[in-house]
């Protein structure tokens, strides 16, 4: 072959290659928003004041799950134990009865098609709650967590995250070894599966430390560090906070208009593991 052809044969498989193989690096761009805490009926259904009706008179704000609804976007709740047990309104004085249990709450976000996923059954940070009442604890105190979801979806939840990321290794491998799917924000883990924190209760309350100009911006910026490193995939981790749904039309808008696709974490990394 003379080198006039070998330089046509090399652009033709140039060719042939980049068509071929255009779908092998356009990695989906796949967004899961989770939210931990909850339920919190109050911030799903947008009502601070007692006897408000819901998300129309004053004292109302927007409802989380009509926000998501609206935006045609599934979510996955993180929820804490405790809360899933009948007649629990929440923490008083903080969070107002409304006059929608925790537990007929977090039916109602299964039925809109969100997922719900284990945030343990007491919030106790793990690795504290490890060295004052041992491991055994900590491992009743997720399966407690695991059955009240359980309660709810009628099946074992498969993810885990631990309240504020803490556990010790031992107790992480112990929880995998019972079949437990553990979210992280640990290096040691690829940055994909790698929770991104929103930080998004420094804008609660009073606001101190919550991102410049707004939450939604900060949370884009950190998106675009990862983009970066060419990661198209996030878990974004935020919490049921008023002042987290205020932010989501924005956010979503945003990440849509960016290219991202919203899934639940079960989906998510199915998708990334594929
Ligand atoms: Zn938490």
């Amino acid at each position: 072959m003379n080198m006039g052809n070998r330089v046509v044969l090399r652009v033709v498989l140039m060719v042939v290659l980049a068509t071929v193989c255009v779908p092998c690096f356009a990695a989906e761009k796949l967004i899961a928003l989770t939210f931990d805490d909850g339920p919190r009926p109050y911030v799903l259904y947008g009502v601070k004041q007692p006897g408000a009706a819901l998300g129309t008179t004053p004292g109302a704000t927007q409802g989380m799950l009509d926000v998501l609804d609206r935006n045609g976007v599934k979510a996955t709740f993180f929820y804490m134990g405790w809360r899933l047990t009948p007649k629990t309104w929440g923490e008083t004085p903080h969070e107002t009865n409304i006059g929608v249990s925790c537990l007929d709450a977090a039916h109602d976000v299964l039925r809109r098609g969100h997922e719900i996923e284990n945030h343990t059954y007491s919030h106790a940070d793990l690795r504290i709650a490890e060295r004052k009442k041992g491991e055994g604890w900590v491992l009743g105190d997720v399966e407690r967590g695991a059955e009240a979801v359980k309660g709810v979806t009628g099946t074992k939840p498969l993810w885990l995250r631990p309240p504020d990321w803490d556990l010790a290794d031992h107790a992480r491998h112990d929880l995998e070894a019972h079949g437990f799917h553990i979210l992280t924000i640990s290096s040691q883990n690829p940055v994909a599966l790698r929770d991104v924190n929103s930080q998004d209760y420094l804008c609660a309350g009073k606001g101190a430390g919550c991102p410049k100009p707004s939450l939604a911006q900060g949370v884009i910026k950190a998106i675009e560090q990862r983009e970066k490193k060419g990661v198209y995939t996030h878990v974004l981790a935020f919490h049921e906070l008023t002042t987290t749904t205020a932010q989501l039309p924005e956010l979503i808008t945003a990440l849509k208009a960016k290219g991202y696709r919203f899934v639940t974490v079960t989906e998510y990394m199915k998708l990334i593991r594929n």
